[in-house]
């Protein structure tokens, strides 16, 4: 097996994760088997308890682990099936050392972090190894070289290589070299200084990935070449790309990175196939029509908290041969307005998932908005409960309808507490969480837009549909589309009446590819462009 190891340095948001999954994609194109991992330097066990304004989307696995959205990236661009496996953090690494520690594992030594955390990150590569044998493992490492909390990772790494032996392990640095507009020049020095901390550590990388908005010429690449001790073809460039992050495969291959990587791992193996690839970018960057699609969430003004959602976007908008154009709605502004003058002009409404009071009505308001004009809609987790406290109040005349979420005491919680999350008072990975499966009715648009009665999809929630108002609303044209296999959990919801609007109290959103778009968003988009 051969080892990956990919590095920041200078700034954070370099696109690190897409730089990983990119070079998972040329690999996997190669015919190689490839997967991803991911070490996240923070001491939360996991991001499951991280507010998106710190951390962007918390991304679902299927066996239910909370990870950051870099697994996104992997599970999006290459074919790999995540675990939990596939992501530490150091709050994990020191759990675990810290059990040990108090079950007596140690007993007599004293406890450091060489070697018993160093060996701890070791083994999670190595019994990552064990559990999905491949040829490449590709582990990325989260913050910016010179973070103290990083320290330890990247001392694991640097006895890792050693241990690998060379031929089978490669470094790759990622980092900027920025555009200083008075001297009308690329600045080398921040890169120099982040491969010089490097290799006080003793690691010393063979592949620089350079983000730049300018193309790197000749000189700027021998410069970096030399300070950086990395040979000249091994300086790649990675500009911003113009359009698309799918692009990236593409441009990172033009530059030969894989070439490069396989060279250096001694893997003889044929050129990346990457024509199914081309003609996915193709639809991306020239969409033949565009469709404007309404986001109408908390968290719009991040460019993160909504990731997988914006991507599977992309996916079915590509699938349908057209382009998104975005309006992202601020469900707080929406509270006192009239929902109407923001969405007058939006081909589709989609209400994502979320969590807390803030904003709830505004959502209500945008769900209203899109049932009455009947205008294309998809909610999301928060968007199924907000869809039924909308049809709740509005159309069944239950007034106060809303969710224990937000009135815990109110006359007619619509959404209530799921049975087995009452008692339950710790908040980290304490959700229902992860791959559940669904039945769809025979005859509903889901059953149509899926083409299949049993689907299997990724959860994270603590409240449910509340079953007692079941017929009351059935009554009045609302459709309960999906259940658990036993009945007892509503999963997907539809309206009578409306060309498309569909809710699911999962995520879709984790499980859409490029390639494969997930079926409620490819129904979605053609349904807005039925609505232009
Ligand atoms: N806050 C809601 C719940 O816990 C919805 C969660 C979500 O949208 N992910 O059930």
């Amino acid at each position: 097996m051969k080892y990956i190891f990919v590095t920041g340095g200078v700034v954070s948001s370099l696109g690190k994760g897409l730089a990983a999954a990119s070079l998972g994609t040329l690999l996997e194109q190669r015919g190689l088997k490839v997967v991803l991992q991911k070490f996240d330097p923070y001491l939360n066990v996991d991001p499951g308890t991280m507010n998106p304004f710190q951390h962007g989307e918390v991304y679902v696995l299927d066996d239910g682990a909370e990870t950051d959205l870099d697994l996104g990236h992997y599970e999006r661009f290459t074919n790999c099936v995540l675990t939990r496996s596939n992501s530490t953090s150091s709050g994990q690494v020191y759990e675990t050392v810290l059990a040990r520690e108090r079950r007596g594992d140690y007993l007599g030594n004293t406890v450091q972090v060489i070697p018993h955390v160093t060996d701890e990150i070791k083994g999670r590569i190595r019994t990552l190894a064990k559990e999905q044998p491949c040829d490449v493992l590709i582990t990325e490492i989260g913050g910016t070289t010179g973070d103290i909390e990083g320290l330890p990772f990247l001392e694991a790494i640097r006895q890792f290589v050693l241990e690998a032996g060379s031929g089978n392990v490669v470094v790759m640095h990622v980092t900027l070299v920025p555009y200083i507009k008075a001297a009308g020049e690329l600045k080398t020095k921040p890169s120099q200084q982040s491969i010089a901390k490097l290799r006080e550590i003793g690691l010393h990388p063979q592949v620089l990935v350079c983000r730049t908005e300018h193309p790197l010429e000749e000189d700027v690449r021998n410069k970096l070449s030399m300070f950086c001790n990395v040979p000249l073809e091994a300086v790649i460039e990675a500009r911003d790309v113009d359009h698309s992050i799918y692009e990236m495969p593409l441009m990172l291959q033009r530059e030969k990175l894989d070439q490069i990587v396989c060279d250096l791992l001694h893997l003889n193996v044929p050129k990346a196939d990457m024509r199914e690839w081309t003609r996915f970018v193709k639809r991306v960057v020239q969409p033949k029509k565009r469709v404007k699609i309404a986001v109408v969430g908390k968290y719009i003004e991040l460019q993160d908290a909504y990731k997988s959602i914006y991507e599977s976007l992309t996916h079915a908008a590509a699938a349908n041969d057209c382009g998104i154009d975005l309006v992202r709605v601020d469900a707080e502004e929406l509270e006192n307005q009239d929902p109407s003058e923001a969405l007058h002009d939006v081909a589709g409404v989609l209400v994502p998932g979320g969590f807390g009071e803030r904003g709830v009505e505004g959502k209500i308001s945008a769900t209203k908005f899109a049932r009455e004009s009947e205008v294309p809609f998809l909610g999301l987790c928060l968007g199924m409960q907000v869809a039924t406290i909308e049809f709740a109040r509005n159309v069944c005349g239950l007034e106060d309808a809303n969710s224990a979420e937000f009135d815990p005491q109110g006359k007619h919680c619509v959404i209530h507490l799921l049975e087995e999350q009452k008692g339950v008072t710790d908040k980290g990975a304490s959700m229902r969480l992860g791959t559940w499966p669904t039945l769809i009715k025979k005859g509903t648009l889901a059953a149509k837009v899926y083409g299949t009665s049993k689907i299997r999809e990724r959860h994270r929630h603590r409240y449910e549909f509340n079953q007692s108002y079941r017929e009351q609303m059935e009554e009045k044209g609302f459709v309960i589309a999906g259940t658990s296999p036993d009945g007892q959990l509503v999963e997907l919801i539809e309206l009578q009446n409306h060309p498309y609007f569909i809710a699911c109290q999962y995520h879709p959103e984790f499980q859409s590819k490029p390639n494969h778009p997930h079926p409620l968003f490819t129904g979605f988009i053609k349904a807005c462009l039925q609505n232009c």
